[in-house]
C-alpha cells in the first residue's frame, strides 16, 4: 500500500452478474495501486462483502420488487433501475462526503456504470467528478453509436425485426448481419435504443471512460469511439489479468467440484458450456444442446443455471442417449468458478453466448469459442470472434444437434479447429502482453491513475 490510500473511489456497479464482475475487478485493481474503495451497490443482486474484505460495502435501497419486472427483461429493469436508484444514490454519496468518518477517506471520484443515466449530473451538483465504466467492448460501443444511422435505413422495421431479413449484411457495418445488431432480437427495441443512446450521452459528457478491453484487440473501433466520444479514454483490460487477486464476485454460490472433474480429464479435450447469467433457453433449444454434446463424442462440463431453462423438468425428460453420454463424460453444475475452469488445461473449447466478459475471458485464456449469441451486444462480439479475430465458430443459428456435434468437433479435434487454436494463443499473448510492464493497458492505467489524482 502506498501513500494514495488517503484517497478514497466509490465504484457503483449496475447490478448484474456481468457488470458486477468487471467493477469488482476494477475496484482491485485501483486498490492494488493503493486506492481506498467503497462499493456502492442496490440491495438488488448485492455482492458478497465477504469476498473483498479490503473493500468497504454500502447498500443502497433500490425499491425494486423481483416480481416487478421479469429477470429476463434487462432494459425495463435498467429503465427501472435507473429511475429508482437516482435519489438514494444521491442520498448516500452526499452522506459519504458530509460525514467522512464514516469511510474515513475523502471521496476522490465516483466510477459508475455507464448504463448509470443519473451518475454524472448527481456528481456534477456534490462537486465531485464521475468517471465511467463500459463493462462491454468498444466494437459494440462503436455500433451503439450508429444506431440512429442504422433505424434511419430502416434497420428495425418490422419486416426486419420479425426476422425476414435477419441473414441480410449490414453494408453500413462488416462484417454484421442484420441478426446481430443490438436490439434488433428484443421485444423492446425502442427501449433499447433509448438505453443505448443515453450511455452514448453519458460517455460523452464523463470526465472519463475505462475500458475493459486491450488496444491489440479493438484498436478499429476504439480508434472510431474515440472520433464521435472525444473525452479522455483508459483501455486498461483485460481486467481479470490485472487483478493480483482472483477473489470471486458470484451472486450465485460456485460449485467447485467441477475443477476435480476437469483435473480427471485428457488435456484439451473439454467443450466447457455456459450462457452466462441472464439467457434463457427454450424447451427445444436444451433437447439439441443436450443431444448436441452427447454426439459430440468430447468430455463436456455444461453450466445450467437455475430457471435457465424455460422447463424445469426437462433433465428429467431428457432422452437415455444423453443421460448416458452425462455419465460417462460429462459434468453439469449450476454456477463454475469460471475464470478457474477456462484457466483449466483440461478444456480445449468454449461454447459461449458471447457475453464480454466471457468473450474477453476466453481470449485472455487463449480459448477457442463456439458461438451462440442471445441478445444485446453479444451478436456484434460473436460476429467478431468468429470473422475478425478468428478464434471461434458461429453456429449462425443453426442449433440443430447435427450442427452442434459437428461444431464442436471441428473445433476440438479437426484441422480448422487446430487453426483457430493457434490464433487464439496468439492472442492470449498479446493480452498477457497489453498487461505487462510498457504494455498498452499498463501505460493507460498509469494514466488512469494520474487522471483520477488530477482530480484533486
Ligand atoms: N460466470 C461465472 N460462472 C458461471 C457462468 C458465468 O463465474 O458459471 C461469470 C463469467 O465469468 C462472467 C460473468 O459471469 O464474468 C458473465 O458475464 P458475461 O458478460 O459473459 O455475460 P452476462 O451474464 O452478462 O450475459
Amino acid at each position: 500500500m502506498n501513500q494514495r490510500n488517503n484517497h478514497r473511489l466509490v465504484l457503483f456497479p449496475l447490478p448484474f452478474q456481468g457488470h458486477i464482475n468487471p467493477m469488482l475487478q476494477l475496484g482491485q485493481i485501483l486498490h492494488a495501486r493503493g486506492f481506498s474503495i467503497t462499493i456502492l451497490h442496490t440491495n438488488f443482486n448485492a455482492p458478497d462483502p465477504s469476498s473483498h474484505p479490503h473493500f468497504v460495502f454500502r447498500s443502497i435501497v433500490s425499491d425494486l420488487d423481483r416480481s416487478e419486472v421479469p429477470i429476463s427483461d434487462i432494459p425495463g429493469l435498467i429503465s427501472l433501475l435507473n429511475t429508482r436508484c437516482a435519489s438514494p444514490f444521491e442520498e448516500h454519496l452526499r452522506e459519504m462526503m458530509l460525514l467522512p468518518g464514516g469511510d474515513a477517506v475523502p471521496i476522490t471520484c465516483v466510477i459508475s456504470d455507464s448504463l448509470f443515466s443519473f451518475t454524472c449530473g448527481v456528481a456534477e451538483r456534490l462537486k465531485v467528478r464521475a468517471l465511467t465504466l463500459r463493462t462491454g467492448g468498444a466494437t459494440s460501443l462503436h455500433v451503439y453509436t450508429i444506431l440512429p444511422v442504422l433505424k434511419e435505413k430502416g434497420y428495425f422495421s418490422i419486416d426486419v425485426l420479425s426476422g425476414s431479413r435477419s441473414e441480410e449484411a449490414v453494408k453500413e457495418f462488416p462484417p454484421l448481419l442484420v441478426r446481430d445488431i443490438p436490439g434488433f432480437d428484443l421485444q423492446k427495441p425502442e427501449m433499447t435504443l433509448q438505453l443505448f443512446d443515453n450511455m452514448v450521452k453519458v460517455i460523452k459528457s464523463s470526465p472519463g471512460v475505462i475500458f475493459n478491453t486491450f488496444e491489440e484487440l479493438e484498436h478499429p473501433a476504439l480508434t472510431s469511439v474515440r472520433e464521435v466520444l472525444p473525452v479522455p479514454d483508459f483501455v486498461i483490460g483485460p481486467f481479470p489479468k490485472c487483478c493480483v487477486t482472483s477473489s470471486s464476485s458470484s451472486l450465485l454460490a460456485e460449485d467447485r467440484s467441477c475443477i476435480s472433474w476437469l483435473d480427471k480429464q485428457p488435456l484439451k479435450s473439454v467443450i466447457y458450456v455456459s450462457f452466462g447469467s441472464v439467457a434463457v433457453v427454450s424447451e427445444a433449444e436444451i433437447l439439441e444442446i443436450a443431444l448436441g454434446l452427447a454426439d459430440s463424442e468430447q468430455p463436456f462440463l455444461w453450466v445450467v443455471r437455475p430457471r435457465s431453462v424455460r422447463d424445469p423438468e426437462w433433465l428429467q425428460k431428457s432422452p437415455s442417449h444423453f443421460l448416458e453420454a452425462l455419465e460417462r463424460r460429462g459434468k453439469m453444475v449450476k454456477w463454475a468458478p469460471q475464470m478457474e475452469v477456462l484457466a483449466h488445461p483440461a478444456v480445449g473449447a468454449f461454447w459461449t453466448h458471447n457475453g464480454w466478459n466471457s468473450t474477453l475471458e476466453s481470449i485472455s485464456e487463449g480459448v477457442p469459442m463456439l458461438c451462440m449469441p442471445c441478445f444485446a451486444d453479444q451478436g456484434v462480439n460473436a460476429r467478431y470472434v468468429s470473422d475478425v479475430w478468428r478464434v471461434g465458430l458461429h453456429l449462425n443459428g443453426g442449433l440443430e444437434r447435427e450442427n452442434i456435434a459437428r461444431a464442436i468437433k471441428r473445433l476440438l479435434v479437426e484441422r480448422e479447429g487446430e487453426e483457430i487454436r493457434e490464433r487464439a494463443l496468439v492472442l492470449k499473448e498479446k493480452a498477457n502482453a497489453s498487461v505487462r510492464l510498457g504494455g498498452s493497458s499498463y501505460q493507460a492505467l498509469d494514466a488512469l491513475i494520474s487522471h483520477i489524482l488530477s482530480f484533486e
